[in-house]
């Protein structure tokens, strides 16, 4: 079975606990309004702006498709910024079959994968044919990074599988989360619940976001929720940075570190060493 992939970072120590491949699956179902990886949102609709701003020549439409040459390709990102479908010329389409040797070749390295995106529960019959083989050959373990937005039969598949989720919560308020998102945190916060039980919520992750969720009551809430929540789920504060942003939010400021530090001291009152902090 083949997946769309938009980039392998071989070796992360972000993405999961240890040494970890962090794949980046190509397709989401949500329009993060702060997403630093806004190129992984779409599928490419062939819309050729992309070819016209590249100034090397690396890509070129043949075949029904984008062609990326990654010999002339001196990673300028023009591509990226022209693009106004949150799509990239550079995703590939890959068996699964050629992951999994990628996948072999860093073994050595590694303590396991992590599926992020994008959303990588969209391709959930990919990831779980690389993950059974992944199984089948290795001791590695599979970790899931989700936005939540997912359906109750893709976990249920996932949790017999994997070894632990990370969940993104944007914000706990429904109209703030529609007006970050575009959609309800309703269903997020059901899958929250239920990944909780299953014993496999390793983090959550809140991004906060300046005039949107990070008044001190946001911070207690999201801090309380984890807390009532389990006895074992880390909450991950991450302040808000405008690097990569493609919507009016790039013009916001990098998160104050003094205002971060002032959220993380509240959420550790309530969650202590359960609150990890991002700089
Ligand atoms: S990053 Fe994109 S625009 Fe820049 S050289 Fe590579 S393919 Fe061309
Ligand atoms: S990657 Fe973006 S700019 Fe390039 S063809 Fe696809 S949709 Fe158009």
């Amino acid at each position: 079975m083949k997946g769309f992939i938009n980039r392998i970072i071989e070796n992360s120590f972000i993405d999961g606990p240890g040494n970890r491949m962090a794949i980046f699956m190509q397709g989401c179902n949500m329009a993060c309004l702060y997403c630093h990886n806004p190129e992984t949102q779409r599928m490419c609709n062939l819309c050729m702006v992309c070819v016209d701003n590249c100034p090397q020549g690396a890509l070129q439409q043949a075949n029904g498709k984008i062609e990326y040459d990654k010999t002339k390709c001196i990673m300028c990102d023009r591509c990226l910024e022209a693009c106004k479908n949150f799509s990239s010329p550079k995703y590939i389409e890959m068996e699964s079959d050629e992951l999994l040797k990628i996948i072999l070749d860093n073994e050595i390295f590694l303590d396991g994968i992590t599926f992020s995106g994008g959303e990588c529960t969209l391709q959930i019959d990919f990831i779980l044919e690389v993950i059974e083989k992944v199984k089948n050959k290795t001791s590695l373990t599979a970790f899931i990074d989700t936005n939540g937005f997912t359906d109750q039969e893709s976990l249920d598949k996932l949790v017999k599988c994997v070894d632990g989720f990370m969940l993104d919560i944007k914000a706990l308020n429904d109209k703030v989360h529609k007006k970050l998102t575009g959609v309800s945190n309703k269903p997020i916060l059901e899958n929250l619940e239920f990944l909780s039980k299953t014993g496999l919520l390793y983090e959550v992750r809140y991004v906060l976001v300046e005039g949107f969720n990070d008044s001190i009551e946001d911070v207690k809430e999201i801090s309380y929720l984890i807390k009532n929540l389990n006895d074992y789920t880390r909450l991950v504060l991450i302040p808000f940075r405008p690097f990569g942003v493609k919507t009016e939010l790039s013009k916001l400021p990098p998160y104050s570190k003094e205002k971060y530090n002032i959220l993380y001291n509240e959420a550790i009152k309530i969650l202590e060493d359960r609150v990890i902090e991002k700089g």
